[in-house]
């Protein structure tokens, strides 16, 4: 090889200092020539190579694989072959190579030797089986789909809960209708909101929660994640998803909201009764005025629990299958006038002031009652949240079509982190708790189921340690709101 080198042939030049590694092969296997990449790879010195034959550097369990291949092009069945294959390094480890064979003939087209190139992928080999063992092993359901909306890939974990939504099999395509119910567990799934069918339209989306299965017994709850797969240039190459099973957590849940309705309605009858009897003891003038003022601190308490009471009600309504609206005309001035005039009472005494900004009149299609909730719950906050000597703005106006109703306060804030949760159930935030401000964490979770089945929208601005703003916009028509000036 040196003289050749020395000849300086283009070729054998190429070959001599390719990364690849190269080898003449004879008929019979053996090397008859190897460049220095090969020897590099395989750890034999290049006169060492060309003493031995493929079939000894190749890893025995793909040995049958190559020698197939090989002799199918000495039988004049092909000319070329590639394969992905181990071959043994001289210090015993294994060489993953992309292996690429082409037959050389003679002119009378008799096979002469054999030209072998091959690709070290040990390090992309390894990669792979770390990121397969991986794939195999998480707990989540994983699932590869392609540009098309074939499946291409899916762990094990996946292939287990396939036939829960789909009992008599799969086709592959994303979108296949099956028993796939929404978080309600009766309403069936249809094709444009099946998960597959929603990452194969180019959605991602996180915690996407559905149940599987038309047994009630067997059925399982998933919660789900898309991810788009995007080649060098951006483009669509498909889909990721994962499938993470929820089941325990929705049967809790729902055993939880059970509970909490049932409890609250329970109580809420005894408690009628007390405050209906305190009341007629108020008016007793045959008791002292100590025992009188002892009273109204029973019934103030009593109003209290009653309140709460009430609260955890609401929310058990709302997981039955929403709130029901009573729609009326109604002015919602006179509403917010009566909600401040009942918030000033309690701010007063916590030296808070309480301002209104409305126009004269603003009617409107709602639910009263439900509508006076929210600007009772949002004031009752405001004030509760607030230090003295602040100030609490309810401001009521039209917006378009639109109804907007601010409620601001100068107190104590709440943190960015914790701006996207005070929505949640029983969500208290870290300024509520540190001061042993008394709540359920509830309100605002009733004031923001109450503005969605209006159609609107709540949202909230706030700064710590400044004060909050919470906004809720209420749509004319669509959720049968028609705001009149
Ligand atoms: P609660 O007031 O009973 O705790 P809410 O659901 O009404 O429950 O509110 C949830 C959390 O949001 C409260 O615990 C508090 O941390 C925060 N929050 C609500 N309103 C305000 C406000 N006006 N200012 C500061 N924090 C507030």
């Amino acid at each position: 090889m040196e003289g050749a080198v020395e000849r300086a042939d283009p070729w054998l030049l190429t070959l001599q200092h390719s990364p690849i590694g190269m080898a003449m092969v004879g008929l019979d296997g053996r090397l008859l020539m190897a460049n220095l990449a090969m020897s590099e790879m395989l750890g034999y010195g290049v006169e060492e190579l060309t003493a031995r034959g493929f079939q000894e550097l190749t890893h025995p369990d793909d040995l049958d694989a190559d020698l197939t291949q090989f002799e199918r092009a000495l039988a004049g069945e092909i000319d070329s072959y590639r394969l992905r294959k181990r071959f043994l390094h001289a210090e015993g480890h294994v060489v993953w190579g992309d292996l690429s064979v082409a037959l050389v003939r003679g002119p009378d087209r008799e096979p002469l030797h054999f030209i072998s190139q091959i690709l070290d992928i040990t390090a992309a080999e390894r990669e792979r089986q770390s990121m397969e063992a991986v794939f195999e092993t998480v707990s989540v359901g994983l699932l590869l789909i392609g540009r098309d909306g074939r499946y291409e890939r899916m762990n094990r974990r996946h292939q287990e809960t396939m036939h829960l939504p789909f009992p008599d099999g799969h086709e592959g395509t994303a979108g296949q209708l099956g028993h796939v119910y929404h978080p309600d567990g009766h309403t069936l799934m249809a094709r444009e909101d099946m998960p597959s069918y929603r990452a194969t339209q180019g959605e991602e989306f996180d915690d996407y929660t559905y149940w599987v299965g038309d047994d009630p017994l067997t059925r399982r709850a998933f919660s789900t994640s898309a991810r788009q797969v995007r080649g060098p240039s951006g483009e669509r190459l498909g889909a990721a998803l994962a499938y993470q099973e929820i089941t325990e957590l929705m049967r809790a849940m729902k055993v939880k909201d059970e509970f909490i309705s049932s409890v609250s309605h329970e109580l809420r009858t005894p408690l009628t009764s007390v405050l209906g009897y305190l009341e007629l003891l108020r008016d007793n003038q045959s008791l002292s005025p100590a025992v009188r003022t002892q009273i109204q601190v029973v019934e103030r308490n009593a109003v209290r629990l009653l309140a709460l009471v009430s609260d955890l009600l609401e929310v058990g309504q709302v997981e039955e299958g929403g709130l029901r609206l009573l729609y009326a005309e109604a002015d919602l001035v006179a509403i917010v006038a009566d909600a401040a005039e009942a918030a000033r009472r309690v701010a007063a005494t916590a030296d808070i002031e309480v301002r209104v900004d409305q126009p004269e009149r603003l009617v409107a299609r709602v639910d009263q009652q439900r509508i006076r909730q929210v600007v009772d719950n949002l004031l009752s906050n405001a004030v509760k949240y607030s230090t003295a000597g602040g100030t609490v703005t309810v401001a009521l106006r039209r917006a378009g079509d639109d109804t907007v109703l601010e409620v601001s306060d100068t107190g104590i804030g709440i943190a960015p982190d914790e701006v996207d949760q005070v929505f949640g159930r029983f969500f208290r935030g870290g300024g509520a708790l540190e001061q042993q401000i008394p709540g359920t964490g509830l309100g605002l979770d009733i004031v923001s189921s109450i503005v969605a089945a209006h159609g609107g929208v709540v949202s909230l601005e706030s700064e710590l340690g400044r004060g909050s703003t919470f906004r809720v916009t209420l749509p004319a028509g669509g959720g049968g709101f028609e705001a009149r000036a």
